[in-house]
């Protein structure tokens, strides 16, 4: 099978960028434990944002909010807990590399809001760089006909997917 870029969501980049058996599992439509409380929360917070979303034309791109700030535009994602930063700040750069590009804009940056803790992440080129190569990394990544073999990580523990790795 091949992946085709087009297909990725801000879901795979923040799952590969957590755990790569995860993002192939979830490419191959095998979902995540639904009764997990994690997963549940999630999906209760995707819920209102769907319907927040509704009239935007980048609505499956899924983050919470676009507005502008001492002239540039500023994406904001909210996370009901700070699991992996570094996963939630790919997320959100995925957001910005497609809005920048299909929108030509300029200056685009974002902040991820998980309570008191706030990552900013910034649309520069070098990010933009970096964005455009995880994007190909993925895709080949996902057109591999096997998962990676379990490995227990830090993420194991409270992920969907426990029951079937383990
Ligand atoms: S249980 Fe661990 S190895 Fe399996 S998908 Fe989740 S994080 Fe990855």
């Amino acid at each position: 099978m091949t992946f085709h870029p087009s297909l990725l969501t801000g879901t795979y980049i923040h799952y590969y960028a957590t755990c790569p058996r995860e993002a192939w599992l979830y490419s191959r439509k095998i979902l995540p434990d639904q009764e997990d409380s994690n997963i549940a929360m999630g999906k209760a917070l995707a819920d209102i944002k769907e319907e927040q979303l509704d009239n935007f034309p980048f609505s499956h791109l899924k983050f919470d909010k676009i507005g502008k700030e001492r002239g540039h535009y500023l994406v904001t994602e909210y996370k009901k807990s700070m699991r992996n930063p570094q996963g939630a700040k790919m997320q959100l750069l995925f957001y910005i590399y497609q809005l920048k590009t299909s929108l030509k804009l300029k200056e685009i940056n974002g902040k991820v809001i998980s309570g008191k803790k706030v990552v900013f992440v910034e649309g520069n080129e070098a990010n933009m760089a970096m964005m455009e190569a995880l994007i190909e990394e993925i895709s080949q990544f996902l057109s591999s006909p096997r998962p990676p073999p379990f490995e227990h990580n830090n993420f194991c523990d409270t992920c969907g997917y426990r029951d079937y790795c383990y």
